[in-house]
């Protein structure tokens, strides 16, 4: 393996994966027997209070006791040598199990804590165990919006408006409020940026401010509402993938090298519930969606041995004017913006904004195909 100095080692054992996935969405889920509930970690085959083979991932409490901590002075891992002294405890939960978790601030033997289960800077997941009541926020890689230069794009639209609101208020140092034909005037640490995703030569003209962008916010979209073979021609699916995927790919190509070099950096992308399965009545805006979720994932691991984090936020209708014609319920932007900054000051990787796209997310968990059927059934009924 390749030496990365920047970065943490990662491990890629089932069960590391198992936790990388419950971790990116910010849960703590270990393995939990299905006939006695017993916690079964470290995991094995089978359980080890009655030897049943029913074990299922799954949320459990965090809430548990400090037993020990120990001061680490030094570590054969590059990454960690640097960032020694490192404090590790050893907690045990009420549910059960005991875990060595890194120590969120102070703790002591004996002290009540919560477990959190986190990604790492390498994109892998790792215990953090923190006082109860201790209300510090999580030390998370590329976690910090203080101070940063965010570009958001789209900013002239209902999410725009709303995330750089959202980020002002989160002490961002420079905010590029960017949109195809400006509109938005400067105030504090917003600047006005003229960008459209569609014409290339826009992108390579702002590659001064480009370059010094730590948090990129793709925002910019279109959605035309029309169905795939409904719409009178291929125009509206053709603009939709322009900017949603294409337009997306293009500026992320112009920002990632700058975020490779420096070793850190924070892309995030403003998808949809709908890009995990189609709903027909706009059914192009869903297949570029789908183009975005695929492009969120192949970029989270070309850049993943960079140290640069990539988050999707994955919300369901929003109240703008892109879905004036989406019957209710539906969230407001400032909700949505609100959830992405905490998502990303929370550490998370996924981002389900809101009870309609969480309520989605853990049916298509369940049974897809039936999602599916049902979102189908809102076509009106064919001639
Ligand atoms: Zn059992």
């Amino acid at each position: 393996m390749r030496k990365r100095p920047h970065l943490p080692p990662a491990g890629r054992g089932p069960e590391a994966l198992r936790l990388t996935s419950a971790a990116a969405r910010g849960e703590l889920r270990l393995p939990v027997c299905t006939a006695c509930g017993h916690i079964q970690y470290p995991s094995g085959e089978f359980c080890s209070a009655c030897l049943s083979d029913g074990l299922e991932w799954r949320v459990v409490s965090g809430v548990g006791r400090c037993l020990a901590t120990t001061r680490l002075h030094r570590s054969s891992a590059e990454y960690f040598d640097r960032r020694m002294p490192c404090d590790i405890a050893t907690v045990r939960l009420d549910a059960g199990p005991t875990v060595a978790a890194h120590v969120e601030g102070e703790m002591a033997p004996g002290d009540g804590i919560e477990l959190h289960l986190r990604l790492d800077a390498a994109g892998q997941a790792v215990f953090r165990a923190r006082r109860q009541g201790d209300e510090k926020a999580m030390s998370v890689p590329n976690g910090e919006i203080a101070g940063r230069c965010v570009l958001v794009t789209g900013a002239n639209g209902g999410i725009g408006r709303a995330l750089v609101a959202a980020f002002a208020e989160a002490g961002a140092g420079r905010i590029l409020a960017a949109s195809r034909d400006g509109g938005i005037a400067a105030a504090g640490p917003i600047t006005p940026l003229t960008l459209d995703l569609t014409r290339p030569e826009t992108i390579a003209a702002a590659a001064d401010a480009l370059a010094g962008v730590e948090i990129l916010v793709n925002n910019a979209g279109r959605n035309f509402n029309e169905g795939l073979l409904a719409a009178g021609a291929m125009a509206a699916a053709e603009a939709e993938i322009q900017v949603n995927y294409l337009g997306t790919l293009r500026l992320i190509r112009a920002v990632a090298p700058a975020m490779k070099r420096r070793n850190v950096g924070l892309i995030v992308n403003l998808s949809t519930i709908l890009a995990h399965v189609n709903l027909p009545l706009m059914g192009s805006y869903c297949a570029s969606k789908a183009a975005l979720h695929s492009l969120t994932q192949g970029v989270r691991a070309e850049l993943a041995p960079w140290g640069v984090r990539v988050m999707g936020v994955y919300p369901g209708a929003v109240d703008t004017a892109m879905s004036a014609d989406f019957p209710p319920p539906k969230m407001s932007p400032a909700a949505v913006a609100r959830e992405t900054v905490g998502a990303i000051l929370d550490g998370r990787e996924d981002c389900y904004p809101g009870d309609m796209a969480g309520e989605l997310r853990a049916r298509l968990d369940e049974d897809a195909k039936a999602v599916e059927r049902e979102l189908a059934g809102y076509l009106p009924e064919a001639d």
